[in-house]
């Protein structure tokens, strides 16, 4: 049976962001006076997120770009689910690309911090996605897979939110084709373990912008974006976020 799930628009703004962006916060609800037809959260600086969580408009939730596997501790710079939920953010993204990279996080650490997120009381937004190499090769599809499976605990499906991101495409102005993010995500689903995967919500992320949006979240298992660069505009988040009305 098939179900409704609600699309997520989230946006990713890495480490960009100084105290005078909040007007990014204005300019959002200038274009959305009221409430958008899909969820919608941001997931600006960390430094952000106190001030953002006291001028945000109640549709807005506010997520963190990461968090440390365990909720305190001697664990100098990192930041605990516990303290994201303590600012009132309800989501945090975990395994993005760029730590698994950058900061040489494996899925093994990628499950804890969902865990932690999980415990938090926070929704985790599990990162997968293949390389250009392993697309090449026609890996791709086990690649991610294989990142689910390891990256996810073991939780109901509507408790988790999964972000397909080829890297090749995140950052690049390249995009997967609405077919080829179609046929990931329902992979995805199709891996996913439980029996309830009609309720896992899959965003895709890589070069999403206002002139590609609709065509790819209008395919069946394309649950919502993960936005880095063009979360960044209020005029092109904005614009996204109204492909979905
Ligand atoms: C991301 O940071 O998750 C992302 C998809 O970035 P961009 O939209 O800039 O490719």
């Amino acid at each position: 049976m098939a179900m409704m799930r609600r699309k997520l628009v989230a946006g990713n703004w890495k480490m960009n962001g100084l105290q005078k962006d909040r007007d990014f916060l204005s300019a959002l609800v200038d274009a959305h006076p009221d409430a958008p037809a899909a969820d919608v959260l941001l997931c600006p600086p960390a430094t952000l997120l106190s001030a953002m969580a006291s001028a945000k408009p109640d549709w807005l939730m506010l997520g963190g770009q990461d968090c440390a596997q365990t909720q305190s501790g001697a664990h100098t710079g990192d930041i605990s689910a516990a303290m994201l939920a303590d600012l009132g953010c309800s989501h945090v993204i975990v395994g993005h690309s760029e730590r698994r990279s950058d900061h040489g996080e494996g899925d093994a650490l990628v499950r804890a911090k969902a865990e932690a997120a999980l415990e938090a009381g926070l929704v985790p937004i599990i990162c997968v996605g293949e390389t250009l190499q392993q697309r090449e090769s026609g890996e791709a599809e086990a690649v991610v897979v294989s990142q689910l499976r390891a990256s996810t605990p073991e939780c109901d499906a509507g408790a988790v939110v999964i972000a397909y991101e080829p890297v090749w495409a995140i950052g690049t102005g390249r995009t997967a084709s609405p077919e080829d993010a179609q046929a990931m995500h329902a992979a995805l689903r199709t891996a996913w373990p439980g029996a309830d995967s009609d309720l896992l919500r899959i965003l895709y992320g890589g070069s999403m912008n206002p002139g590609n949006a609709e065509a790819l979240l209008s395919q069946s298992d394309v649950d919502g974006g993960l936005i880095g660069g063009a979360s960044l505009k209020p005029d092109q988040f904005a614009s996204i976020i109204r492909t979905l009305r």
